[in-house]
């Protein structure tokens, strides 16, 4: 088989989940956020996984990742929609139960009118500028919305990775401005804010990136592991050189293995000539360009002739490849493509 294998380890991911949500109070409750495909991962295997832990709330991105998710998980689950209650979605919302997060005074209103005592939730923008109403809206709609029972409100914290960044005292002491006394629960934290400490955690906490192994959780266990088949291997002298516009030149005789993944896989070209993979704990350069479907990857110091190499593993995180890159672990997951042959590993 020539197609990459990419092992999705649910035994960490779960792992993961259990250590994040060791963070919070036990009052607080630790939902997972399984938007993308959970985060490239698989949302079906990984929400029933965690699910399978007891996680009771989980967050989505569009309503139509909600129908994928509801139809994995089946009736129980709350399923909350981050970009809301967009037009045309209120029979989705309603026949699979889902609780869109509405960000504006025209979603609120959409969604009493279409489907006035379905479930939702607000979101409030405390300064990030993306998502949300804005302090003013919120003055507007607030006895109106608070009326109608919103199961959670919510923020985004827009530098909780840089724990010093003054910004995230900022959202939290707006959001406890907009919030403090409503007696409706709350969510502001994702990853981020759940290491920012107890005071960011309200209620719920919404974790994405460290269920999946990926910073600013630093002591996850990584989840996706990723092998690549050696299609074929060859000897170069010096002088040599190798792949597109010959970006790489031998300069001893070199062994050159080529592999059977590429940028149209996720490995994106700007990993060329500066990205490892590795054979068991020796790393090997990757050389030359990346090319669509094939790597090229210098192997001249491996005593044997390996048939893969490791891209993503113990010894290579998704945080290590996007530095590689130039980018961060949550684009390298979500890149990772759809020809791989995906398995997932289980009461390992
Ligand atoms: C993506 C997202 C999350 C999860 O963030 P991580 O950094 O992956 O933990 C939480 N809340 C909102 C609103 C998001 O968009």
């Amino acid at each position: 088989m020539s197609t990459a294998e990419l092992t999705i380890d649910l035994d960490a991911l779960t792992a993961n989940w259990r250590a994040l949500d060791g963070h919070v109070a036990p009052g607080v409750e630790t939902a997972a956020v399984v938007k993308a495909d959970a985060y490239g991962l698989g949302a079906a295997p990984v929400a029933r996984a965690l699910a399978g832990q007891g996680v009771r709330r989980f967050f989505v991105a569009v309503a139509e990742e909600g129908t994928a998710l509801r139809e994995a998980l089946g009736p129980g689950p709350e399923i909350f929609v981050f970009s809301g209650h967009m037009a045309g979605d209120a029979v989705v919302i309603r026949d699979l139960a889902l609780t869109p997060v509405l960000n504006s005074p025209e979603q609120l209103t959409r969604h009493l009118e279409a489907l006035p005592r379905h479930p939702f939730a607000i979101q409030l923008d405390t300064g990030m500028n993306r998502l949300g109403m804005e302090p003013g809206e919120w003055q507007a709609v607030r006895e109106v919305a608070l009326a109608a029972g919103p199961a959670l409100i919510m923020s985004h914290l827009a530098c909780a990775d840089e724990p010093d960044h003054p910004m995230n005292a900022a959202q939290l002491a707006r959001f406890r401005e907009l919030t403090d006394g409503l007696g409706i629960a709350r969510s502001l934290a994702a990853t981020g804010g759940i290491l920012l400490g107890p005071e960011y955690h309200f209620d719920i906490t919404r974790p994405g990136i460290g269920l999946y192994g990926g910073l600013p959780f630093a002591a996850a266990r990584p989840v996706a592991h990723l092998s690549i088949p050696v299609i074929q291997i060859r000897e170069l002298e010096a002088g040599e050189t190798v792949g597109y516009s010959n970006t790489w030149t031998a300069t001893r005789p070199s062994r050159i293995a080529t592999l059977s993944a590429g940028y149209a896989d996720g490995l994106i070209r700007a990993l060329s000539g500066r990205a490892v993979l590795f054979h068991g704990a020796t790393p090997c350069p990757l050389v030359g360009r990346v090319s669509m479907d094939l790597l090229t990857v210098d192997i001249t110091d491996l005593p044997d002739t390996p048939a893969s190499l490791d891209i993503l593993g113990p010894h290579q995180t998704v945080d290590d490849l996007a530095r590689a890159a130039g980018t961060i672990g949550y684009e390298i997951l979500t890149a990772l493509g759809a020809r791989y042959r995906r398995r997932y590993r289980e009461g390992a």
